[in-house]
């Protein structure tokens, strides 16, 4: 019975082996995938949005009008010593055209623009999402000049809380590598890190910091007027004739550029 024993002891000790190597391995080949998914996460390409594309929001348009000049003419900046803004912060109700203004610097500049979402770096693997920040900065140091856009930043910069619970641990890593990258490129490379969150009172303050996403504008839902120019952009667009667009700008309190864009669209739609 003891020969039996140690046999059956054996046996098993290889079969719990086989077992832990399987989950392993299957593990990190899922890992790999995910990180080769990287690819299809971020949009990277030219921008073919203008300040044009976007009504409204004159004020937060002007100071990213600025940030044209320091992609495009870095030199300019660092001959004087200024340092040009690395980050900026877009935050304020969805629909509001936080993307849609990041997409139009890039094209403004006529830089690549690389877009990720927050929500892509919360992974279940330890360090992937570290790892993913790194080659994102990695790729766009590669082209040069961009604009880097980090939708939803606050899934990843959230409040650092004091003896934080498991789990957050990765969070932290990932907020860490974006630091880092943050601060490794060169003030005169012509790349900005825009981020655009709806929740700026969650976000960590070392993400506020100068040097980090120290320019904040607030984008708000449109006035009045500003709801005008929305309706008529995407009035223009359908050929739209004889609306009263005074009338549909006193109707649409509370909307946001989004809610105006889809409500003239199904409008059209019901129309035709
Ligand atoms: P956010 O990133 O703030 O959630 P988006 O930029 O994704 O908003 O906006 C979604 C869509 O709504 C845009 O693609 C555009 O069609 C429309 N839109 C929103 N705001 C504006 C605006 N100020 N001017 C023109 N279109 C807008």
């Amino acid at each position: 019975t003891r020969d039996y024993m140690e046999t059956y002891q054996i046996i098993s000790i290889i079969g719990v082996m086989i077992f832990i190597y399987f989950i392993f391995f299957k593990n990190r080949k899922f890992a790999q995938k995910e990180i080769s998914n990287l690819n299809e996460i971020e949009y990277i390409g030219s921008s073919t949005m203008t300040f044009d594309d976007v009504a409204g929001n004159y004020e937060a348009k002007e100071s990213l009008l600025e940030l044209v000049d320091f992609i495009q003419n870095p030199e300019k900046y660092s001959r004087f010593n200024a340092r040009m803004p690395k980050g900026i912060l877009l935050y304020g109700e969805p629909g509001t055209g936080k993307t849609l203004m990041a997409k139009a610097l890039a094209g403004e500049a006529g830089v690549p623009f690389y877009a990720v979402s927050g929500s892509d770096f919360v992974q279940v693997y330890a360090g992937l999402g570290a790892g993913r920040i790194r080659n994102l900065f990695k790729k766009a140091k590669k082209s040069g000049k961009s604009v880097i856009f980090i939708d939803e930043i606050d899934a990843i910069g959230k409040k650092r809380m004091a003896g934080s619970i498991k789990g957050s641990d990765e969070g932290d890593r990932t907020l860490n590598a974006l630091l880092t990258e943050m601060s490794g490129f060169a003030d005169d490379s012509g790349t900005v890190v825009v981020a655009a969150t709806n929740r700026i009172d969650t976000l960590d303050n070392a993400l506020l910091r100068p040097g980090r996403f120290d320019r904040q504008i607030e984008i708000m839902l449109p006035d009045r007027n500003a709801r005008k120019d929305i309706i008529k952009l995407y009035l223009n667009k359908i050929n739209a004739e004889d609306i009263n667009i005074d009338e549909l700008a006193d109707m649409t309190v509370y909307f946001s550029g989004a809610m105006i864009e889809n409500l003239i669209n199904e409008a059209a739609l019901s129309a035709i």
